[in-house]
């Protein structure tokens, strides 16, 4: 028999290596050493040592006794060639490694699943968003098959037990390896996992168990929503896989602007604009609001940037029951073109202004 290598090294772990280290370390090598899909020369004596250094290291005992008195400790345990070991020898290194091949079998395995999410964009008027509103959209979602209602057979028949498998989904692989026999658990190839084999198909869902619909879908918009926000359905997606829940509907908002309001927060900001007679005698002008046309009035001498609240005529609180202001703010505009008649109006008051200045 060749020299063996240290078993420490074998699994390139540290003589400190704790039992899960151990367990890990050999796994991997497991995993890419295994005779059945790593077909490369030496793959099998790279597979036999592997098992060879867990089988003691994994073992507190035989560790210690390893670690005292090395291979020679050992002797007795492969001295006759560690192909001898048959179907019972292995147990516990075979438990950890199918523990693992397993876990990777059965990720495939197929449970129930929640259906997908949907999305949907609406474009809502600012009004709307402000005010809250209700809204109509059409959405296309599956559904439980109307003709199968789910079952993906023909209405009449029934879906049969997998004979490969007896209904459960999954069987049992034995498989035959250089150290005897092991059982493996995958996902039945026959019935793909379901339990079940469908001999008629419904013709309206193929048997999968869900169509295609179209859906109207009320929406009730509250009062405050503002542009980006997202409105969940919940159950309104997709319909779920073997029994899931369905998933859920998304509908994102976008808010469009408005002609002369313009929001911030709770608030609504509005610029008015006035001549120079108007903000120098003072008028009353109608506002626009969300509300309808407000009455403000404005005092004479009024200056650009002077700010009037509108107590109470903003946005209400998505969450709290409390709304905002609008806030009106006054903007002199200087006239860009006159008459020949304001020209002169303009001259004489200009003389009257420069005139007073002097006095
Ligand atoms: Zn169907
Ligand atoms: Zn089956």
């Amino acid at each position: 028999m060749a020299i063996k290598r240290d078993y420490y090294e074998v699994l390139g772990i540290t003589r400190e290596a704790t039992g899960n280290e151990i367990k890990s370390a050999f796994r991997k090598l497991a995993f890419r050493h295994h005779p059945d899909h790593n077909h490369e020369d030496g793959a099998e004596d790279k597979f036999k040592e592997i098992s060879e250094a867990y089988e003691v290291l994994s073992d507190t005992e035989k560790r210690s006794t390893y670690d005292r008195f090395g291979h020679s400790g050992t002797e007795g345990l492969f001295g006759q060639g560690f192909e001898g070991f048959g179907t019972g020898g292995l147990g516990s290194i075979f438990e950890d490694f199918y523990d693992f091949f397993n876990d990777v079998a059965t990720t495939g395995r197929q449970g129930p699943r929640r259906g997908a999410d949907l999305h949907h964009g609406l474009t809502i008027t600012f009004e709307e968003a402000a005010l809250g509103c209700q809204k109509e959209i059409e959405i296309t979602r599956t559904e439980r098959c109307s003709i199968c209602h789910g079952s993906g057979a023909k209405p009449g028949s029934q879906p049969s037990v997998c004979s490969n498998c007896n209904g459960s989904g999954r069987v049992r692989r034995v498989q035959q390896s250089i150290f005897g026999r092991f059982a493996n658990i995958t996902v039945c190839p026959k019935c793909h996992g379901e339990g079940s084999i469908i001999k008629d198909h419904c013709s309206r869902c193929r048997s999968s168990g869900a169509e295609k619909i179209s859906q109207t879908i009320s929406l009730d918009i509250p009062a405050g929503v503002d542009d980006g926000n997202e409105i969940r359905l919940s159950g309104k997606g997709n319909i779920g896989e073997r029994g899931g829940p369905a998933g859920n509907l998304y509908v994102t908002l976008k808010v469009l602007p408005h002609q002369f309001l313009q929001r911030d927060g709770v608030n609504i900001l509005y610029e008015l604009p006035l001549n120079f007679a108007q903000a120098a005698l003072g008028t009353e002008v109608e506002v626009p609001t969300l509300y309808g046309e407000v009455k403000l009035k404005i005092p004479a001498g009024s200056q650009t940037g002077t700010v009037f609240r509108l107590k109470g005529k903003g946005i209400t609180h998505l969450h709290r029951n409390h709304r905002g202001d609008q806030l009106v703010g006054l903007r002199v505009v200087t006239p860009e073109q006159l008459t020949k008649d304001q020209r002169h109006i303009f001259q004489e008051l200009a003389n009257s202004l420069n005139r007073k200045r002097k006095e």
